[in-house]
């Protein structure tokens, strides 16, 4: 058995992970997450009653809690992806994001130092999952950010992502933990908390409410369907590229604004309403410092790891959105 430990598996993306994970029947899962407001644990409702799956209510914040359960599960792969992830809730209340990701990494990182259970085990890794957040802002004519960019992070979000991912190198360099971090664009699918672009204009259309813009809508992010990113964390996770750190993005550049009308296209098809959806866009005042434009080069992971996102945006939005309006429940309920 591969003992797997997961930090923020209860969130979109570690509970999409972790269903991938427990396809393998001689993974064990143990999956350790504060269950904030914006997790998801209703998407692993379909493995709950696994043997090869467990799970932990605790915040890596808590140095005891964490250091302990390592220290007892002792796992041969650890995927860290607990943190919290809403640029407007870190401008809002940044305090509470340096805290959860800087304090949090370095927990699990300090455990790790200590201990000694990782240092017989030839293929022990961790994966610091991070974002393409942390390299700062784009202009339009700009060249996408590959490894080497500098960190310019802008947000509270972003540069506790930058610092983490930067303490996790020093501890890789200096303690030779066996650390790869990657560092992806925008995720999109099933599940994903309605605090983020797409779930939230699906939102807005479900309940007949103003489509919120930040802007004129002209910023833009690169997308990747959320099983494409679990993917490529599998791939990396089965290499022995320790001490590098790899891009993740689906080379598909889109403006809000374009997101927002073919959202709106898609439902006006799927669930019509009298008008169209697209009379519910209004424009808002900006978000703070409001990144540009994220553009992410991944020739470094296309080479060494054949990756290929399976999903073009089209396909991937079509199936996303689908996805909401029938579970359009579950969606309404965590607005409340
Ligand atoms: P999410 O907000 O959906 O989930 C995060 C999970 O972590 C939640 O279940 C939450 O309860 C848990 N968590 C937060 N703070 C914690 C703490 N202190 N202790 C224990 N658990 C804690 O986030 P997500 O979109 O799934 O993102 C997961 C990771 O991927 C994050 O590290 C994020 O920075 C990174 N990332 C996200 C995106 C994206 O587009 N969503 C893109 C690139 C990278």
């Amino acid at each position: 058995m591969k003992k797997i430990l997961v930090t923020g598996g209860c969130g979109f993306i570690g509970s999409c992970l972790i269903k991938k994970l427990l396809k393998n029947k001689f993974n064990f899962v143990l999956n350790i997450d504060a269950l904030k407001k914006q997790s998801v644990k209703e998407s692993l409702n379909e493995i709950q009653s696994f043997k090869n799956y467990n799970f932990k209510k605790i915040d890596i914040t808590n140095f005891n809690r964490i250091n302990s359960s390592i220290n007892s599960f002792k796992p041969d792969l650890i995927f860290h992806l607990a943190a919290e992830s809403h640029v407007d809730r870190s401008i809002s209340s940044p305090t509470h994001f340096i805290k959860s990701n800087i304090n949090g990494t370095l927990n699990i990182l300090e455990s790790l130092r200590v201990a000694k259970f990782w240092r017989n085990k030839k293929k022990f890794k961790l994966i610091n999952i991070s974002t393409d957040e942390v390299y700062g802002s784009l202009s339009k004519s700009e060249k996408s950010f590959n490894e080497n960019n500098q960190f310019k992070p802008n947000s509270p979000y972003s540069s506790s992502k930058a610092s983490s991912d930067l303490i996790a190198r020093s501890y890789n360099k200096t303690f030779k933990i066996p650390i790869i971090t990657t560092n992806c664009s925008n995720n999109y699918g099933p599940w994903q908390y309605p605090e983020k672009l797409i779930p939230v204009v699906i939102l807005s259309c479900l309940k007949n409410k103003n489509i919120p813009i930040y802007g004129n809508g002209s910023n833009i992010r690169d997308w990747l369907y959320v099983e494409d990113h679990a993917d490529a964390l599998i791939k990396i996770s089965n290499s022995n590229k320790v001490g590098n750190t790899y891009n993740i993005g689906g080379g598909k550049e889109v403006s809000n604004i374009e997101i927002v009308n073919k959202i709106c296209e898609i439902m006006d098809h799927i669930y019509p309403a009298k008008k169209s959806y697209k009379n519910l866009i209004s424009f808002v005042d900006d978000r703070l410092s409001h990144d540009f434009r994220y553009s992410v080069n991944i020739n470094k992971i296309k080479k060494e790891f054949d990756f290929k996102p399976k999903y073009n945006f089209n396909r991937g939005l079509s199936k996303t959105i689908n996805w909401y309006v029938k579970n359009s429940k579950w969606l309404l309920n965590k607005d409340k």
